[in-house]
């Protein structure tokens, strides 16, 4: 409970809040610091101060203070319970999310008008069109989506902000497979895997905290950790939904918090199994730091030069990779 209290007021910022409800604030010396009239007493002269780091609020004049549910509750004078769930009502997605559900819904429609994305992704062992439906899997071609969101009113400036765009105007996606990758519901960051000459991986750039899908995978006592999306996927797609991926091998703490966020759970690595040993090194990297953090951990041991990918496309069916499971021992 505390924790989504907590959710709540870093998705809706106090300072956001106010402003939307026509408070209009001056800058009161240091940057973070605001000032305005007190929206809970009359007034004439500004004494309502907003820390917007500190994502709180005081008044002078009428000596009441605290974070935005406090200030809800005072504003529209409802019980703690009840502002709690107006405020939730009111989280609709970002701005910055919009505009990364349009581009992916523009990238899986054009998914099925380039047939080459479509191969690639047969090539890559995924056939499943429900599984690429539900991935939410499309295809950027290059040079047609800078028009597609100034259709939709976006700024070139929204588009530049948001990565989508470089500052000559390119699209940032070009020939590339595209996976949103989600939090909480909702697009974070877009993946694009290229299916030509092009260094293969891209993300936006922006943070990604987050483990891919994890809401729809976070019950389970048993996780399979992967590498890359296509990894992720031919999983999925072979029946093993208990599979999340962090893009890449290195795990931010947050990453490791989410793991270790249900007692008892144990995590199956299946990074790659590198010709240069890197794959096998992060695999016990991670293990130790998973141990560290007080979560059983495996090693899936794939044949050598595999990873989950190429292990299916290979040939291997989910009682081969059942069996490796049961084959791994507690690190
Ligand atoms: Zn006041």
């Amino acid at each position: 409970m505390a924790e989504n209290l907590e959710r709540l007021k870093q998705r809706i910022p106090l300072l956001e809040y106010l402003q939307r409800h026509n408070w209009k604030p001056c800058r009161a010396g240091t940057c973070q610091e605001f000032v305005g009239l007190c929206p809970l007493h009359p007034e004439t002269r500004p004494s309502f101060y907003v820390n917007a780091a500190k994502n709180l609020f005081y008044c002078h004049g009428c000596g009441r203070g605290g974070d935005l549910i406090r200030f809800v509750q005072l504003f529209l004078d409802l019980p703690f319970h009840q502002t709690v769930a107006l405020l939730q009502q009111e989280l609709t997605p970002a701005p910055a999310s919009r505009l990364l559900e349009e581009t992916a819904a523009f990238y899986q429609f054009q998914l099925h008008r380039h047939p080459e994305a479509i191969r690639y992704l047969e090539q890559r062992g995924l056939h499943d069109p429900a599984l690429i439906e539900e991935m939410g899997i499309g295809y950027a071609p290059g040079g047609n989506l800078r028009r597609h969101l100034a259709d939709l009113g976006y700024s070139f400036d929204q588009l530049l902000d948001s990565g989508l765009i470089s500052s000559q105007g390119r699209d940032a996606f070009c020939r590339r497979v595209i996976f949103p990758c989600l939090e909480d519901g909702q697009i974070v960051n877009l993946y694009g895997r290229s299916i030509g000459t092009a260094f293969p991986h891209r993300l936006l750039p922006r943070s990604k905290g987050g483990l891919f899908a994890w809401e729809s995978i976070s019950g389970f006592s048993t996780v399979i950790l992967v590498e890359g999306l296509f990894d992720l996927a031919v999983l999925w797609q072979a029946g093993f939904r208990n599979t999340t991926c962090a893009i890449g091998t290195q795990l931010t703490q947050a990453q490791l918090t989410q793991l270790a966020d249900q007692p008892g759970r144990s995590i199956y690595i299946a990074f790659d199994q590198d010709e240069n040993q890197a794959g096998q090194k992060a695999s016990h990297q991670l293990a130790r730091r998973l141990q560290n953090a007080g979560i059983a951990a495996r090693i899936v041991q794939l044949p050598q030069g595999h990873d989950p990918n190429s292990y299916f496309l290979a040939g291997a069916t989910t009682a081969d990779f059942t069996a490796l499971l049961e084959g791994t021992r507690p690190w």
